[in-house]
Protein backbone atom coordinates (compact mmCIF):
# COMPACT_ATOMS: atom_id res chain seq x y z
CA UNK A 1 0.00 0.00 0.00
CA UNK A 2 1.52 2.93 -1.22
CA UNK A 3 0.68 5.69 1.70
CA UNK A 4 1.63 6.38 5.76
CA UNK A 5 -0.25 4.06 7.42
CA UNK A 6 -0.30 2.96 10.94
CA UNK A 7 -1.15 -0.92 10.21
CA UNK A 8 -2.73 -2.41 13.72
CA UNK A 9 -2.55 -6.21 14.23
CA UNK A 10 -5.47 -7.14 16.45
CA UNK A 11 -3.82 -10.92 16.47
CA UNK A 12 -0.89 -9.50 18.38
CA UNK A 13 -3.35 -7.23 20.69
CA UNK A 14 -4.57 -11.04 21.57
CA UNK A 15 -1.41 -12.78 21.85
CA UNK A 16 -0.54 -10.01 24.14
CA UNK A 17 -3.90 -9.90 26.18
CA UNK A 18 -3.89 -13.72 26.50
CA UNK A 19 0.06 -13.48 28.02
CA UNK A 20 -0.64 -10.83 30.61
CA UNK A 21 -3.76 -12.82 31.15
CA UNK A 22 -1.51 -15.80 32.12
CA UNK A 23 0.53 -13.72 34.90
CA UNK A 24 -2.69 -12.82 37.04
CA UNK A 25 -3.07 -14.47 40.22
CA UNK A 26 -6.75 -16.23 40.08
CA UNK A 27 -9.90 -14.37 40.13
CA UNK A 28 -7.69 -11.31 39.28
CA UNK A 29 -9.68 -8.69 37.21
CA UNK A 30 -8.01 -6.88 33.93
CA UNK A 31 -8.69 -3.82 33.19
CA UNK A 32 -7.45 -2.42 29.51
CA UNK A 33 -6.59 0.99 29.37
CA UNK A 34 -7.67 2.66 25.95
CA UNK A 35 -6.64 5.87 26.64
CA UNK A 36 -5.25 8.21 23.72
CA UNK A 37 -6.82 6.70 21.12
CA UNK A 38 -5.62 3.33 22.31
CA UNK A 39 -1.87 4.21 22.58
CA UNK A 40 -2.28 5.76 19.23
CA UNK A 41 -3.74 2.78 18.13
CA UNK A 42 -7.90 2.33 17.68
CA UNK A 43 -8.87 2.67 21.23
CA UNK A 44 -12.47 1.48 19.55
CA UNK A 45 -11.05 -1.34 17.60
CA UNK A 46 -8.91 -2.59 20.24
CA UNK A 47 -11.74 -2.17 23.14
CA UNK A 48 -14.03 -4.00 20.76
CA UNK A 49 -11.75 -7.15 20.45
CA UNK A 50 -10.84 -7.59 24.18
CA UNK A 51 -14.42 -6.81 25.03
CA UNK A 52 -14.69 -10.01 22.93
CA UNK A 53 -12.32 -11.73 24.41
CA UNK A 54 -13.56 -11.01 27.86
CA UNK A 55 -12.09 -8.52 29.76
CA UNK A 56 -13.05 -7.00 32.98
CA UNK A 57 -13.29 -3.38 32.20
CA UNK A 58 -11.58 -0.54 30.70
CA UNK A 59 -9.91 2.61 31.55
CA UNK A 60 -9.89 6.05 29.72
CA UNK A 61 -7.85 9.03 31.08
CA UNK A 62 -10.88 11.78 29.42
CA UNK A 63 -14.45 11.80 29.58
CA UNK A 64 -14.53 12.24 26.04
CA UNK A 65 -12.46 9.23 25.52
CA UNK A 66 -15.30 7.22 26.89
CA UNK A 67 -17.69 8.19 25.14
CA UNK A 68 -15.99 7.92 22.06
CA UNK A 69 -16.00 3.77 22.95
CA UNK A 70 -19.85 4.13 24.21
CA UNK A 71 -20.59 5.55 20.56
CA UNK A 72 -18.91 2.53 19.06
CA UNK A 73 -20.66 -0.36 21.31
CA UNK A 74 -18.36 -0.80 23.76
CA UNK A 75 -20.54 -2.49 26.77
CA UNK A 76 -18.38 -2.82 29.54
CA UNK A 77 -17.54 -0.61 32.54
CA UNK A 78 -15.53 2.08 31.89
CA UNK A 79 -13.61 4.36 34.50
CA UNK A 80 -12.37 7.65 33.35
CA UNK A 81 -8.83 8.30 35.30
CA UNK A 82 -8.60 11.83 34.94
CA UNK A 83 -12.57 13.22 35.47
CA UNK A 84 -13.11 17.15 35.39
CA UNK A 85 -16.14 19.06 36.63
CA UNK A 86 -16.39 20.48 32.96
CA UNK A 87 -17.75 16.83 31.84
CA UNK A 88 -19.59 15.22 34.71
CA UNK A 89 -22.19 15.54 32.88
CA UNK A 90 -20.55 13.28 30.04
CA UNK A 91 -19.31 10.91 32.47
CA UNK A 92 -23.31 10.36 33.87
CA UNK A 93 -24.76 10.35 30.33
CA UNK A 94 -22.11 8.05 29.43
CA UNK A 95 -22.62 5.69 32.06
CA UNK A 96 -18.60 6.07 32.66
CA UNK A 97 -17.05 5.83 36.26
CA UNK A 98 -14.75 8.60 37.10
CA UNK A 99 -12.26 8.58 39.82
CA UNK A 100 -12.12 11.11 42.33
CA UNK A 101 -9.51 11.85 43.25
CA UNK A 102 -9.57 14.64 45.47
CA UNK A 103 -11.95 16.81 48.04
CA UNK A 104 -12.43 19.24 45.03
CA UNK A 105 -13.42 16.57 42.97
CA UNK A 106 -15.18 14.61 45.17
CA UNK A 107 -17.66 17.10 46.38
CA UNK A 108 -18.15 18.08 42.88
CA UNK A 109 -19.22 14.76 41.48
CA UNK A 110 -21.36 13.62 44.51
CA UNK A 111 -23.33 17.27 44.46
CA UNK A 112 -23.31 17.07 41.13
CA UNK A 113 -25.03 12.99 40.89
CA UNK A 114 -27.16 14.03 43.35
CA UNK A 115 -28.66 17.08 41.53
CA UNK A 116 -28.99 14.30 38.93
CA UNK A 117 -31.25 12.08 41.38
CA UNK A 118 -28.65 9.57 41.10
CA UNK A 119 -28.10 6.41 43.55
CA UNK A 120 -25.24 4.80 44.39
CA UNK A 121 -23.79 5.96 41.16
CA UNK A 122 -19.90 3.92 40.42
CA UNK A 123 -17.11 5.77 41.55
CA UNK A 124 -13.37 5.08 42.08
CA UNK A 125 -11.28 6.37 44.84
CA UNK A 126 -7.70 6.77 43.50
CA UNK A 127 -4.94 7.81 46.62
CA UNK A 128 -1.15 9.10 46.05
CA UNK A 129 0.97 6.53 47.77
CA UNK A 130 4.15 8.39 46.09
CA UNK A 131 3.33 9.48 42.46
CA UNK A 132 2.43 12.79 43.54
CA UNK A 133 0.43 13.07 40.76
CA UNK A 134 -3.13 12.52 41.24
CA UNK A 135 -4.88 11.39 44.41
CA UNK A 136 -6.20 11.68 47.81
CA UNK A 137 -3.50 11.70 50.75
CA UNK A 138 -3.92 8.73 53.23
CA UNK A 139 -4.58 11.58 56.08
CA UNK A 140 -7.71 12.23 53.36
CA UNK A 141 -9.79 8.92 54.57
CA UNK A 142 -11.40 9.80 57.77
CA UNK A 143 -12.72 13.31 55.47
CA UNK A 144 -13.65 10.48 53.06
CA UNK A 145 -15.75 8.45 55.01
CA UNK A 146 -17.46 11.41 56.75
CA UNK A 147 -19.08 12.28 53.32
CA UNK A 148 -19.78 8.72 52.39
CA UNK A 149 -21.80 8.63 55.30
CA UNK A 150 -23.59 11.24 53.93
CA UNK A 151 -24.81 10.58 50.90
CA UNK A 152 -26.95 7.66 48.45
CA UNK A 153 -25.65 9.16 45.10
CA UNK A 154 -22.56 7.66 45.06
CA UNK A 155 -21.11 4.16 45.83
CA UNK A 156 -17.63 3.55 45.72
CA UNK A 157 -16.77 1.05 43.57
CA UNK A 158 -12.73 0.30 44.04
CA UNK A 159 -9.76 1.68 45.38
CA UNK A 160 -6.65 2.07 43.48
CA UNK A 161 -3.38 3.51 43.69
CA UNK A 162 -1.01 4.29 41.06
CA UNK A 163 2.89 3.16 41.14
CA UNK A 164 5.50 5.60 39.79
CA UNK A 165 8.92 3.32 39.12
CA UNK A 166 7.16 -0.38 39.07
CA UNK A 167 9.44 -1.01 36.04
CA UNK A 168 12.68 -0.01 37.43
CA UNK A 169 14.33 -2.68 39.58
CA UNK A 170 16.73 -0.18 41.52
CA UNK A 171 13.32 1.82 42.57
CA UNK A 172 12.02 -1.91 44.82
CA UNK A 173 11.90 -0.13 47.93
CA UNK A 174 10.38 2.56 47.12
CA UNK A 175 7.77 0.64 44.98
CA UNK A 176 7.16 -1.72 48.22
CA UNK A 177 6.83 1.22 50.52
CA UNK A 178 3.94 2.15 47.78
CA UNK A 179 2.17 -1.18 47.94
CA UNK A 180 2.67 -0.96 51.64
CA UNK A 181 0.98 2.83 51.81
CA UNK A 182 -1.71 1.31 49.49
CA UNK A 183 -2.48 -1.45 51.63
CA UNK A 184 -3.10 0.17 54.62
CA UNK A 185 -4.91 3.07 53.49
CA UNK A 186 -7.45 0.45 51.60
CA UNK A 187 -7.51 -1.88 54.72
CA UNK A 188 -8.86 1.68 57.05
CA UNK A 189 -11.45 2.43 54.54
CA UNK A 190 -12.53 -1.41 53.94
CA UNK A 191 -12.72 -1.93 57.72
CA UNK A 192 -15.01 0.88 57.91
CA UNK A 193 -17.39 0.57 55.01
CA UNK A 194 -20.19 -1.78 55.10
CA UNK A 195 -19.75 -3.06 51.67
CA UNK A 196 -16.37 -4.06 49.65
CA UNK A 197 -14.98 -2.10 46.90
CA UNK A 198 -12.11 -3.81 45.19
CA UNK A 199 -8.52 -3.05 44.59
CA UNK A 200 -5.91 -2.27 41.67
CA UNK A 201 -2.83 -0.80 41.54
CA UNK A 202 -0.25 -2.66 39.15
CA UNK A 203 0.38 -1.01 35.54
CA UNK A 204 2.01 -3.92 32.92
CA UNK A 205 5.42 -3.43 34.33
CA UNK A 206 3.76 -4.50 37.95
CA UNK A 207 2.07 -7.44 36.88
CA UNK A 208 5.62 -8.60 35.43
CA UNK A 209 7.52 -7.38 38.73
CA UNK A 210 5.26 -7.86 41.77
CA UNK A 211 3.01 -10.30 41.54
CA UNK A 212 1.90 -9.44 45.13
CA UNK A 213 0.53 -6.72 44.51
CA UNK A 214 -1.79 -7.61 41.99
CA UNK A 215 -4.91 -7.13 44.63
CA UNK A 216 -8.72 -7.93 43.02
CA UNK A 217 -7.50 -5.86 39.43
CA UNK A 218 -4.55 -4.65 37.26
CA UNK A 219 -4.88 -2.17 34.71
CA UNK A 220 -2.49 -3.05 31.77
CA UNK A 221 -1.71 -0.53 28.79
CA UNK A 222 1.51 -0.78 27.34
CA UNK A 223 1.79 -4.51 27.61
CA UNK A 224 -1.41 -4.63 25.46
CA UNK A 225 0.32 -2.87 22.97
CA UNK A 226 3.16 -5.12 22.88
CA UNK A 227 5.69 -3.68 24.87
CA UNK A 228 7.00 -5.06 28.05
CA UNK A 229 9.55 -2.12 29.16
CA UNK A 230 12.14 -4.52 29.13
CA UNK A 231 13.91 -6.82 26.09
CA UNK A 232 12.77 -9.56 28.32
CA UNK A 233 9.08 -9.52 28.35
CA UNK A 234 9.39 -7.07 25.12
CA UNK A 235 10.49 -10.99 23.64
CA UNK A 236 7.66 -12.13 25.16
CA UNK A 237 5.24 -9.72 23.52
CA UNK A 238 4.01 -8.47 20.25
CA UNK A 239 3.76 -4.75 19.11
CA UNK A 240 0.62 -4.35 17.59
CA UNK A 241 1.24 -0.93 15.44
CA UNK A 242 3.29 -0.94 13.00
CA UNK A 243 4.61 2.66 11.16
CA UNK A 244 5.09 2.04 7.27
CA UNK A 245 5.14 4.48 4.61
CA UNK A 246 6.89 4.72 1.45
CA UNK A 247 9.31 6.54 -0.69
CA UNK A 248 7.76 9.49 -2.90
CA UNK A 249 10.94 10.22 -4.82
CA UNK A 250 14.68 9.94 -5.15
CA UNK A 251 17.14 12.75 -5.86
CA UNK A 252 20.96 12.72 -6.42
CA UNK A 253 22.44 15.57 -4.95
CA UNK A 254 26.21 16.58 -5.78
CA UNK A 255 29.05 17.83 -2.89
CA UNK A 256 27.90 20.75 -1.50
CA UNK A 257 23.96 20.56 -2.10
CA UNK A 258 21.83 21.24 0.95
CA UNK A 259 18.87 19.32 1.61
CA UNK A 260 15.80 20.48 3.51
CA UNK A 261 14.41 23.78 4.92
CA UNK A 262 16.94 25.97 6.53
CA UNK A 263 19.70 23.95 4.57
CA UNK A 264 20.43 22.35 7.50
CA UNK A 265 22.10 19.15 5.94
CA UNK A 266 24.73 19.38 3.56
CA UNK A 267 26.32 16.96 1.02
CA UNK A 268 29.94 15.83 1.46
CA UNK A 269 29.81 13.73 -1.49
CA UNK A 270 27.21 12.73 -4.08
CA UNK A 271 24.25 11.17 -2.62
CA UNK A 272 20.94 9.44 -3.08
CA UNK A 273 18.19 10.91 -1.10
CA UNK A 274 14.81 9.89 -0.50
CA UNK A 275 11.22 11.80 0.41
CA UNK A 276 9.27 10.38 2.44
CA UNK A 277 5.35 11.43 2.96
CA UNK A 278 5.57 11.48 7.36
CA UNK A 279 6.69 14.35 9.25
CA UNK A 280 5.82 16.21 12.69
CA UNK A 281 2.33 16.62 11.93
CA UNK A 282 2.35 12.70 11.92
CA UNK A 283 4.10 12.64 15.22
CA UNK A 284 7.61 12.26 13.96
CA UNK A 285 9.16 14.83 16.08
CA UNK A 286 11.36 17.44 14.41
CA UNK A 287 13.83 15.97 17.23
CA UNK A 288 14.28 13.19 14.76
CA UNK A 289 15.87 15.21 11.96
CA UNK A 290 19.57 15.94 11.34
CA UNK A 291 20.78 12.42 11.64
CA UNK A 292 19.45 11.34 15.12
CA UNK A 293 16.43 9.14 13.91
CA UNK A 294 16.45 6.75 10.87
CA UNK A 295 13.55 5.17 9.24
CA UNK A 296 13.86 1.27 7.57
CA UNK A 297 13.92 0.31 3.78
CA UNK A 298 14.77 -2.85 2.64
CA UNK A 299 15.80 -3.89 6.35
CA UNK A 300 18.86 -0.96 6.24
CA UNK A 301 18.93 1.79 8.02
CA UNK A 302 18.10 4.87 6.59
CA UNK A 303 19.30 8.61 8.49
CA UNK A 304 17.07 11.09 8.39
CA UNK A 305 18.66 14.21 6.98
CA UNK A 306 17.75 17.96 7.67
CA UNK A 307 15.35 18.97 9.31
CA UNK A 308 11.64 17.07 9.48
CA UNK A 309 9.09 19.14 7.46
CA UNK A 310 5.51 18.90 8.56
CA UNK A 311 4.26 16.38 5.93
CA UNK A 312 7.65 15.00 5.50
CA UNK A 313 11.04 14.11 5.55
CA UNK A 314 14.13 12.91 3.73
CA UNK A 315 16.46 10.50 3.97
CA UNK A 316 19.87 9.02 2.88
CA UNK A 317 19.55 5.80 1.06
CA UNK A 318 23.25 5.94 -0.95
CA UNK A 319 23.93 2.69 0.47
CA UNK A 320 20.65 1.15 0.11
CA UNK A 321 19.31 -0.25 -3.13
CA UNK A 322 15.79 0.89 -3.38
CA UNK A 323 13.17 2.63 -5.58
CA UNK A 324 10.19 5.44 -5.46
CA UNK A 325 7.40 3.13 -4.44
CA UNK A 326 9.08 1.09 -2.28
CA UNK A 327 8.04 0.23 1.64
CA UNK A 328 9.32 2.11 4.79
CA UNK A 329 9.09 1.30 8.52
CA UNK A 330 9.15 3.72 10.87
CA UNK A 331 8.78 1.11 13.81
CA UNK A 332 7.12 -2.77 13.34
CA UNK A 333 7.40 -6.24 14.80
CA UNK A 334 11.29 -6.34 13.97
CA UNK A 335 12.21 -2.03 13.91
CA UNK A 336 11.29 -1.57 18.08
CA UNK A 337 9.51 1.67 18.44
CA UNK A 338 11.72 1.49 21.67
CA UNK A 339 14.66 1.91 19.40
CA UNK A 340 13.82 4.55 17.61
CA UNK A 341 12.15 6.31 20.41
CA UNK A 342 15.89 6.01 22.34
CA UNK A 343 17.22 8.01 19.97
CA UNK A 344 15.45 11.28 21.00
CA UNK A 345 16.00 9.93 24.74
CA UNK A 346 12.46 9.00 24.70
CA UNK A 347 9.96 5.59 25.27
CA UNK A 348 8.17 3.35 23.42
CA UNK A 349 4.80 5.33 25.07
CA UNK A 350 5.41 8.89 23.36
CA UNK A 351 6.45 7.56 19.59
CA UNK A 352 3.42 5.22 19.74
CA UNK A 353 0.75 8.03 21.02
CA UNK A 354 2.19 10.67 19.02
CA UNK A 355 0.87 9.25 15.89
CA UNK A 356 -1.34 11.85 14.45
CA UNK A 357 -5.01 11.21 13.33
CA UNK A 358 -3.65 11.63 10.25
CA UNK A 359 -2.29 8.94 10.02
CA UNK A 360 -4.64 6.25 8.10
CA UNK A 361 -5.03 3.05 10.24
CA UNK A 362 -5.61 0.14 8.64
CA UNK A 363 -6.75 -3.06 10.77
CA UNK A 364 -5.24 -6.37 10.63
CA UNK A 365 -7.40 -9.39 12.09
C1 LIG B 1 -1.73 4.86 31.77
C2 LIG B 1 -2.05 4.25 33.10
C3 LIG B 1 -1.93 2.86 33.30
C4 LIG B 1 -1.33 1.92 32.28
O1 LIG B 1 0.08 1.87 32.43
P1 LIG B 1 0.99 0.91 31.50
O2 LIG B 1 2.37 1.17 31.97
O3 LIG B 1 0.77 1.39 30.10
O4 LIG B 1 0.51 -0.46 31.71
C5 LIG B 1 -2.38 2.34 34.51
N1 LIG B 1 -2.87 3.15 35.46
C6 LIG B 1 -2.95 4.48 35.33
C7 LIG B 1 -3.48 5.31 36.45
C8 LIG B 1 -2.53 5.08 34.14
O5 LIG B 1 -2.58 6.42 34.02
Amino acid sequence: MGVTRLEIDLKALQHNYTYLRSKLSKNVKMMGVVKAFGYGSDACEVALLLEELGIDYFAVAYAYEGKALRKAGVKSRILVLHPQPDNFHMIIKHCLEPSLYSPRVFKGFSAFAKAQHQQNYPVHLKFNTGLNRLGFWENDTQWILEQLKETHAIKVTSIFSHLAASEDLKEQEFTKNQIARFTKIASTLLNSLDYTPFLHQSNTSAIINYPEAQFDMVRTGIGLYGYGNTPEEDAKLQPVSSLKSVISQIHTIEPGETVGYNRAYKASDYQKTATIPIGHADGISRAYGNGVGYVTIHGKKAPIIGNVCMDMLMVNVTDINCKEGDEVVIFDKHVSAVDVSATIHSISYELLTAVSQRVKRVILR
